[in-house]
């Protein structure tokens, strides 16, 4: 059976259209390349003809009225649904044509793959500075700014090994966990995202707070004795990654002499043993 597909978006029908250039180009400058590459190879897999029609949006057209309706109530939702973009094998065109590659297009793809790195890597930065919030609301009852927490890292109570341990842990800058299953790894390299006494992935959060080598343990009643001998206001708890993390902000809450730096020297030191040998 013949397919008519009918939309008021002339830009999908230009772009769908051309989808020979798109795919040469491996969709380099394609807007949204997985949705198209999905999209496209659906209609590959149809057996019959495709046709796509322009309707005008917004003028009481039933089933283009129906589609808004269904997109307006989609932006609502709380989660968003899972939507399988996986494609078949043998139509899962990757790449560029060589022959369609210009200095501007590889200029483009190379861009492309820095800005998706760049985005991952923030949304992780984030994801922490979130941990850290938690933490300090439910230790002090404020939530800090993200500008607060960047700062207690500068604390100048803290060596600069220290900074730059926190610095980079906040930005999930070792090399630790899922940073060894990025494409292109060895084999041999990527089984170092998975710690071999617990069978999880082996980031920072796991090797400081959860991992159940030895030693684990041991560290943290030793932090704990030394927590309490500072006499502290604070209760000793078992540290969550963001304790460790936004324990600049409980130097401050502290004063200098706090309980944090003992606390911290002793993470760092065991982050920094896993880190090195890894
Ligand atoms: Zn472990």
């Amino acid at each position: 059976m013949e397919l008519l597909l009918k939309t008021d978006s002339r830009f999908v029908i230009n772009i769908l259209k051309n989808h020979r250039k798109l795919e040469d180009e491996g969709y380099i400058s394609s807007p949204h390349p997985q949705l198209m590459r999905s999209t496209i190879a659906s209609f590959r897999m149809r057996p019959t003809q495709t046709y796509m029609k322009w309707v005008r949006g917004h003028n009481g057209h039933e089933r283009n009225e129906g589609a808004d309706r269904l997109a307006s109530e989609a932006t609502k939702k709380e989660k968003a649904s899972f939507v399988n973009l996986g494609l078949p094998r043998e139509l899962n065109v990757t790449g560029a044509k060589l022959s369609t590659m210009t200095q501007a297009l590889a200029y483009k793809a190379i861009m492309a793959m820095k800005a998706k790195d760049d985005d991952m890597y923030r949304r992780r930065t984030d994801i922490n500075l979130m941990r850290i919030k938690n933490c300090v609301e439910d230790l002090f009852g404020y939530v800090p700014t993200s500008e607060a927490i960047w700062k207690s890292i500068r604390n100048k109570d803290f060596e600069l090994k220290i900074q730059i341990f926190m610095w980079k842990a906040c930005h999930y800058a070792f090399w630790t966990g899922t940073h060894w299953t990025i494409p292109g790894m060895k084999a041999e390299l990527q089984e170092r995202a998975i710690c071999h006494s617990c069978d999880q992935i082996d980031d920072l959060n796991h090797i400081l707070t959860k991992c159940e080598s030895p030693g684990q343990a041991l560290i943290w009643e030793l932090a704990g004795k030394l927590w309490d001998k500072k006499s502290s206001n604070i209760q000793w708890r078992e540290p969550t990654i963001g304790d460790i993390l936004g324990c600049g902000l409980v130097l401050g809450a502290c004063g200098s002499s706090g309980p944090s730096i003992p606390l911290l020297t002793v993470s760092s030191l065991r982050c920094a043993v896993r880190v090195k040998f890894v």
